[in-house]
């Protein structure tokens, strides 16, 4: 059992003031897997003055030193990273071999990166009479979901400690274990009290009062769109930074001269990992009209060779959802797509068999989707793919800009130049050409509703800088 009676606050594992706790449930055995406790706002005050009187000091620390840190606490994550992987696939539900890599090695490597880029990027410039600074944007809430805990958590947490600024993480209180690792590496290694502090508990009480207090300089938030709208307006009263990344209902589009196969196979593929329940996953392809019966074929043979199952069975790779209220939610998207008339390919909204326990969705292919269903617009976060025809390459860009979100996507075309001409057409943060390997230092964010701002990589780190302009 994981059990957490603390919160991590000046640098010291202190009583919370809130009355509850929350429990943390294993997705695959719905056994609970430990507490957590159930934070109230009397902790978001404690936690913020604390991370308000670190800040001026943790400011003027050296950029080597602050590098050291952030290096120190990577090595210390990269060496729990099966651990961390483990527990995160419990609580997620993602396979054990892909969670420990992803779950628990990206976040170790993302505090290495900014350990590194910190050091390197000049934080001043000459421009003409003026001489322009990067300083700290001060005290930084980061609020983050559940489907890749640590890896949100970190990137937010390292670049806002190399930038200079000080933190208050609320993490999900759906998956916030891995978050309680990180403030026990932070707690060994000694990080100056107030820098860093840890408040668990739930969006409307813990996270509406880090997203109101006015000693907050920044909100970094991710998580479903409808509580970005909220955290937006709650933190305009205070005129606070705020970064916003949301759901997505990302395209994979396919054009005629493809290799039809291989994109059908990768568009399934990453639209099941983590059992769906990514926000940049493709959950709808594209593809000519002509061949969408040959694609739906594919994408049957595809999905029906993940093995659903126990995340920790080597042999899996769809584990279940989160929780029971994830699961009911995706099976009841599938039994919309039903009645509003879509081709269930395979899957749908029954339990699948052979296993009695566990949250589990089906994986599902629905085909002669039509663009205003609402499974072709809503974000389902599950393992369930739309197939959508289109007449011609200009039918086919306008189908993948038609959706309140733009977070990411992918084009096909046996014409790479092709490929890239439509991807730069597509409203999206990040699109993927020809099955482009995946790169963690790529800044990731979205257009339109599916956000504001970057993570990763350098413009991960900018978002946490103040400009001073200064004339001499
Ligand atoms: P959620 O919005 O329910 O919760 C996210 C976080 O916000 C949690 O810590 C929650 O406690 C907190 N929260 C909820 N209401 C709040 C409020 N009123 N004020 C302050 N904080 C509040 O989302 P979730 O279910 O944890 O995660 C799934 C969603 O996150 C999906 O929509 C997914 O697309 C999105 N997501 C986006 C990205 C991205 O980078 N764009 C990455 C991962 C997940």
């Amino acid at each position: 059992m994981h059990e957490r009676d603390r919160i991590y606050v000046r640098g010291e594992w202190v009583a919370s003031e809130g009355e509850g706790r929350f429990e943390v449930i294993d997705a695959a055995t719905e056994e609970v897997l430990g507490h957590v406790p159930a934070g109230a706002p009397p902790d978001a005050e404690r936690a913020v003055e604390a991370a308000a009187a670190a800040f001026p000091l943790w400011a003027a620390t050296s950029v080597e030193d602050r590098a050291s840190y952030l290096r120190r606490i990577g090595e210390a994550l990269a060496e729990r990273r099966n651990e961390i992987g483990d527990l995160v696939s419990r609580e997620v539900g993602m396979p054990q071999k892909l969670a420990r890599p992803i779950q628990g090695g990206m976040p170790a490597e993302t505090f290495l990166y900014y350990a590194r880029l910190i050091e390197e990027l000049p934080l001043e410039e000459e421009h003409g009479t003026s001489l322009v600074v990067k300083e700290p944007v001060g005290v930084v809430a980061a609020i983050t979901p559940w489907n890749y805990p640590l890896h949100q958590i970190a990137g937010k947490v390292a670049p806002a400690l190399a930038a200079g600024c000080t933190v208050v993480l609320k993490p999900s209180e759906v998956a916030p274990l891995s978050a309680f690792v990180l403030a026990d590496v932070i707690d060994g290694l000694g990080l100056p009290p107030g820098v860093f502090n840890l408040v668990s508990g739930d969006g409307p009480t813990v996270g509406e009062a880090l997203v109101t207090h006015p000693k907050v300089d920044m909100v970094s938030f991710t998580g479903s769109t409808r509580a970005g709208r909220r955290v937006s307006a709650l933190a305009a009263e205070t005129i606070k930074r705020v970064t916003v990344e949301l759901g997505g209902k990302s395209a994979s589009v396919v054009l005629d001269d493809a290799e039809l196969p291989k994109a059908v196979k990768a568009s399934v593929n990453d639209c099941y990992l983590n059992g769906g329940q990514t926000c940049s996953a493709w959950t709808r392809l594209l593809v000519p009209k002509a061949l969408e019966e040959e694609a739906a074929r594919l994408a049957k043979e595809a999905a029906e060779r993940f093995t659903v199952g126990d995340p920790s069975e080597p042999k899996t790779r769809l584990g279940p959802m989160v929780s029971a209220t994830q699961r009911d939610r995706v099976r009841a998207y599938i039994r919309q797509g039903l009645e509003e008339g879509a081709e269930l390919v395979t899957g749908g909204p029954d339990a699948p068999e052979g296993l009695g326990k566990g949250f589990f969705v089906k994986p599902t292919v629905f085909a002669k989707v039509r663009p205003e269903m609402t499974i072709a617009r809503e974000e389902i976060f599950g393992p369930v793919l739309c197939i959508l025809g289109y007449e011609d390459e200009e039918d086919a860009i306008r189908l993948a800009n038609d959706s309140p979100y733009g977070l990411a996507g992918a084009v096909w075309s046996g014409d790479d130049a092709r490929a890239e001409r439509v991807a730069r057409r597509i409203r999206a943060g990040q699109v993927d050409v020809n099955g482009g390997a995946f790169n963690p230092r790529a800044p990731f964010g979205g257009y339109k509703q599916s956000g504001n701002g970057r993570e990763f990589g350098p413009w991960g780190l900018e978002e946490y800088f103040e400009i001073k302009s200064i004339q001499r």
